[in-house]
This record gives C-alpha cells, sequence and structure tokens, in this order.
C-alpha cells in the first residue's frame, strides 16, 4: 500500500481538505492527514483500520485478518501470533485462549469443521494444537509439514503464508451459517 498524492476533498469527520489517497487492492482509500479518519471503498477501509489494528497489537498484518476472525469466537483470545517468515523458513502460527465457559468448546468444534472444509482450497493442511503454557490452556492453529522444521523451504511458508486469508475469510463466512450456532 502506498501514497499516491494528496487530493483536495473534504473529511466528512472534521472538515480538514488534507486528504491522502492510498491505493488498496486496486480500490482507493482516502486518509485524512488531520484526524486519521478514512473513507472510500468499504473493504479497503476495512483493510487498512486491520493494518492500524495489527500495529497497535504488534502483529503483521499478513495474520491479522486471522487474528480478527478468531476473536469473532465467544471468549477466545490470541496471545500470540506470526505471519512467519519465508526467507528464514519460519512457518506462521495463532495461538490463543479460550475461556472455560459453557459452550466455548464447541466453538472449537465449529472451528475444526470449517479448517476441514477449507482444506479442499488451502495450499497446506492446518492443524489445531492443544497445549499447556504460561500456566493456561492454548491453542496453537499451525500449518502440517511432514518434515522436519529445518527441511522446510520459502515457498512452503509463502504458500502457508497465502492461507492467512483464505482462513480467515472462511472463517467468518462459516460463522454466519446456521450450522456454527
Ligand atoms: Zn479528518
Amino acid at each position: 500500500m502506498r501514497k499516491e498524492s494528496t487530493a483536495t476533498l473534504e473529511c466528512s469527520e472534521c472538515g480538514n481538505d488534507s486528504m491522502t489517497v492510498r491505493k488498496v487492492r486496486g480500490a482507493r482509500v482516502f486518509e485524512c492527514q488531520f484526524c486519521g479518519a478514512l473513507e472510500g471503498d468499504v473493504a479497503a477501509v476495512r483493510e487498512v483500520h486491520q493494518e492500524r489494528d495489527a500495529a497497535r497489537r504488534g502483529m503483521d498484518p499478513l495474520v491479522y485478518p486471522l487474528v480478527e476472525a478468531l476473536e469473532r469466537m465467544p471468549h477466545l483470545r490470541v496471545r500470540e501470533a506470526s505471519a512467519g517468515a519465508s526467507e528464514e523458513c519460519i512457518p506462521p502460527y495463532v495461538q490463543f485462549h479460550v475461556e472455560e465457559r459453557n459452550g466455548a468448546l464447541r466453538h472449537i468444534e465449529r472451528l475444526l469443521q470449517s479448517l476441514e472444509m477449507s482444506h479442499r482450497r488451502t495450499r497446506r493442511i492446518w492443524a489445531l494444537e492443544a497445549h499447556y503454557t504460561h500456566s493456561e490452556l492454548r491453542f496453537a492453529l499451525r500449518p502440517r509439514f511432514m518434515k522436519p522444521v529445518g527441511d522446510l523451504d520459502p515457498d512452503e511458508i509463502r504458500d502457508a503464508q497465502l492461507d492467512l486469508r483464505l482462513l480467515a475469510e472462511r472463517l467468518e463466512r462459516d460463522m454466519g451459517l446456521s450450522w456454527w450456532a
């Protein structure tokens, strides 16, 4: 996402007339240089909001849509998330905690159902691991590789990184479907 130019448009939030135009996936987003308000294409505006939220939480924007989708599940809080690094052959992951409340586990079951269906489209198979760490039960969503981590190559990591957005989109879609409830 790069800065294109400064247009003379008026911000609907504060009336300031210095709006920067950015292209996000081919769509234009106007950002007020005074109050930070965003205007323009709805999906692109949402992406810039996600980018800001990711920065605030110290997370990579590449993994953040999946973090946000997971946190739509009740009582779920993401503790750590990484988009990985292809050149260093570090795979992405999301680690989260689910508060022990009535029905919380049912959502884990639904998440696994969603993953099963997503596997028709993802480049990697994704697995949910359970860990006891930091004095609590945590789940880690990770791509599965049938070889030692040390033998991975950058393309395999990039495949897993491309899955992150797809998994987020599928999860959001599935959460809105009748079988999830
Ligand atoms: Zn403004």
